[in-house]
Parts: C-alpha cells; sequence; structure tokens
C-alpha cells in the first residue's frame, strides 16, 4: 500500500488531516513539525505507514497521556471485501470501525483515513537519562513518572543482568524543549553485511549492555534532541535487522496488567536471563489503557520488549513467555508476533467474538486472509 502515498488535506484550524494509508510518519514529521503540528502518537519507527499505524493500534513513548493511534482516528475510507467502499467511524458503522482499528488488516484495505493531530511548538525534546538499579526501583520511577505526567517514558532493560541487579538499566523521560533546535534530520548509516552467527553470544551481548548501561553518569545527564531522533532511536541504522545474521530474530512483546506489576515482569525476565538468549534491545514502557479496538493490544499495565536472535531454544523460550503472559492476564503483541498459540490468543483477547461476529457480516465469503488470521484461527 506504499504507493497510497499522498496527503490529501490539512486543516490547521480542526487539526484534521486527510491522507492515504501508505503516507509513513516520517514524512508527516518532516511535513508538519516545520508548521507547528505533529502526529499525537507514533510508533518507534517512522517507516511506518499510517494504514500499519491503524491496523496494529499503534502505541508510543507517551501511551500513558496520548493512548494509542486510533484514538486520534476520526474516520477512515474502506474498501470492504465485497467492493463496497464505506466511511466508517464512531458514529457510522461503529462496530467495523472498531474492528478495524487493531484489525490486522482483516476488514478490509483502508484508502483514506482522517486523523486528528496535535500542536507541537518546537521539533526538539529534552530528554532526562538515568541509571536503574533494579526492577523495583524501575518501577518506583515508572509510577513516579506517571504521577507527575511526564510525557514520554521508556525504559531500557540490561536482559542478561542477573540477582540483585536483575531488571537493571536506563530510564529516559522527555518533554518537549523550550526552543527549537538547528539542526539537520539525522544521518543514516547502513548494516552492509549479514553479520556472522557467532558475533551475537552471550559474551558479546553482556559485554555491550554493561558498556550500554555505564554510558550514563551515576548522577544521570540531561540533553536536547530532535523529536525524529528521539522517537526514531533504530531508524538512523538501516537495515539492523542484519546485525542478526542470516538467521534473523524474533521479536516478543508482552503488556501484564498493573496487578500482575511487579512479580509478573521479574519471572518474564528471570524466565529470558535463565535462557541466556536475549539481545541488546529490551524495551520496558507503561500502556495507560485500553485502546478501542476489538484486537487493540494496549491495558493499563507495563510492556516489555525483546528481540531474540533465531537459535536453538528459541521457540521452547517463547512458549514460557506466552505461558507466563497469560497467567498474569496479559497480552501478546500480534504487530510483533510469529509465534503465539490459537488458544493464547483466544484468552489474552477477550472481544474476539465481537470482531469475528464483524467478520461474519462484511465477508461472508472469507477473502480477507493473511497466515497470521490462519494460525491464530482468527476467522
Ligand atoms: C523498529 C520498530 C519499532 C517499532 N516500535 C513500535 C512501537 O513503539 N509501538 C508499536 O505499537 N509498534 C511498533 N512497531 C510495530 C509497527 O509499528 C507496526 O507493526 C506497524 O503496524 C507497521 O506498519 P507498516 O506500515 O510497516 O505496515 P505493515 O507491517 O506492512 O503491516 C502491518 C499491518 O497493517 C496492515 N495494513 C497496512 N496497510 C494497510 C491498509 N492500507 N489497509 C488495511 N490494512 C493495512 C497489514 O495488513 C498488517 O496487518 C515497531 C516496528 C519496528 C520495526
Amino acid at each position: 500500500m506504499r504507493r497510497l502515498n499522498r496527503i490529501i488535506s490539512f486543516d490547521p484550524e480542526t487539526r484534521e488531516l486527510v491522507c492515504e494509508p501508505g503516507v509513513t510518519f516520517h514524512k508527516l514529521l518532516r511535513e508538519y513539525l516545520p508548521q507547528g503540528y505533529c502526529v499525537p502518537v507514533s510508533p518507534g519507527t517512522g517507516f511506518a505507514t499510517v494504514g500499519g499505524a491503524i491496523a496494529n493500534d499503534v502505541h508510543g513513548k507517551n501511551h500513558d497521556v496520548a493512548g494509542s493511534f486510533g484514538r486520534h482516528v476520526v474516520w477512515i475510507d474502506l474498501l470492504l471485501p465485497t467492493g463496497e467502499q464505506r466511511r466508517i467511524s464512531r458514529q457510522r458503522y461503529a462496530d467495523l470501525f472498531r474492528a478495524t482499528i487493531g484489525g490486522a488488516g482483516l476488514t478490509g484495505i483502508i484508502l483514506a483515513a482522517c486523523i486528528r493531530m496535535s500542536r507541537r511548538e518546537v521539533n526538539a525534546v529534552r530528554v532526562r537519562e538515568r541509571r536503574i538499579a533494579s526492577l523495583e526501583d524501575f518501577f518506583t520511577a515508572f509510577e513516579q513518572a506517571r504521577a507527575d505526567g511526564v510525557g514520554y517514558s521508556v525504559g531500557w532493560i540490561d536482559a542478561m543482568a542477573r540477582g540483585a541487579q536483575l531488571g537493571r538499566g536506563i530510564l529516559e523521560l522527555a518533554e518537549p524543549a523550550a526552543e527549537s533546535l538547528d539542526e539537520p534530520a539525522p544521518r543514516r548509516l547502513r548494516v552492509p553485511v549479514d553479520m556472522p552467527d557467532f558475533v551475537l553470544n552471550p559474551v558479546s551481548i553482556g559485554v555491550f549492555n554493561t558498556l550500554y548501561f555505564h554510558r550514563i553518569p551515576r548522577e544521570g545527564r540531561e540533553k536536547t534532541v530532535l523529536l525524529e531522533r528521539f522517537l526514531y532511536p533504530l531508524d538512523t541504522l538501516l537495515e539492523w535487522n542484519r546485525i542478526y545474521g542470516r538467521r534473523g530474530f524474533y521479536q516478543f512483546q508482552c503488556v501484564l496488567p498493573n496487578e500482575a506489576g511487579i512479580s509478573g515482569i521479574r519471572r518474564l525476565l528471570e524466565r529470558i536471563v535463565r535462557s541466556r538468549a536475549a539481545s541488546f534491545l529490551a524495551v520496558l514502557k507503561t500502556l495507560g489503557g485500553e485502546g478501542e479496538g476489538y484486537l487493540s493490544f494496549p491495558q493499563r499495565g507495563y510492556t516489555l520488549a525483546l528481540d531474540f536472535p533465531c537459535k536453538a531454544g528459541t521457540g521452547e523460550l517463547l512458549g514460557s513467555l506466552e505461558s507466563i503472559t497469560r497467567d498474569h492476564g496479559g497480552r501478546v503483541y500480534l504487530a510483533k508476533d510469529a509465534c503465539l498459540s490459537p488458544e493464547g490468543f483466544a484468552a489474552m483477547y477477550p472481544k474476539l467474538d465481537l470482531f469475528r461476529a464483524v467478520l461474519h457480516d462484511i465477508d461472508t465469503e472469507s477473502r480477507m486472509h493473511s497466515d497470521l488470521a490462519r494460525r491464530l484461527r482468527i476467522r
């Protein structure tokens, strides 16, 4: 859908932007930030498109204050599997609207969408970074950030640290900066080759994580960076996936409700640390509440995302993480999933029947399909 990439209109009074689904977050940021507007919710890569953001009801580092992407969608022009075209919204075809937000593309093709942008006077954020010594300290710091209404918060976790250091990492809190930065957009480098498999091993990842953790001085530090750099740190390294070699990697992301809190995340981390399989990319964030979509991922709680290089035992590890997530009333994020079981999926997404009822109405011949839908037996 990337070739449907035109911005159709923008009304500064209502802040309503109408665009085709292939428009990327990079394009929206570069076009509208200089005019004082911004997409209110953005995932961790600017290469994602508006269509993809709706279909996974994506969340950003500001979920506690802004919710997920679907909250800011005013209407969607949808091409149904029958060929009929409908404009759907909270007022018209509300069920279909809620099935399309986070609906993994299964309700039809999004042809255009109207999104309400937010005001943003400056192009930069003031970031406070500090070391966090343990999982308990992370939870205390995140809850404090929530109570203070901090705009953006995200934690990097050293998923190799064990014992008293389990869950140690770096917390980043950010707010809009006082002034814009006069700086060009970040430069991009490219990983030129697939790395040999032996490069990423528990020792090399452990060394990397230790150095990365200590890069922040004990007393913490503050810096002002371009919003683009803060939102999309990985986008400056093109084809970063090649670091995992030819066999690639799996990503796992789950959310656990606040009540499951620290004990649930601790169990996940203990299992991951025991496997010694994790990479250097492990992220902990807070989510503020449920999304509007029947299959929206967020719930109020903590979300943990990690990459695991593909190797023997990774499938088994992912199975254990699914069980722990399920036991704690959490759910796995479909956008990042390749291994979830159909039983686990049905238990984690309680509005699945409502979603299925909509598909039953609009797609009687079961035309819309995907590998994900088949594996999870969504239909
Ligand atoms: C580095 C990185 C960081 C990420 N960080 C986050 C994050 O912080 N938060 C988060 O929530 N997600 C995150 N993601 C996941 C990403 O935001 C989602 O997977 C998103 O849906 C990708 O959008 P895409 O445009 O690349 O779509 P694709 O990956 O091509 O498709 C994703 C889904 O959207 C559907 N779709 C796409 N276009 C249309 C259309 N026109 N009509 C109907 N359905 C359509 C597809 O069928 C598919 O189900 C991250 C991904 C990466 C690679």
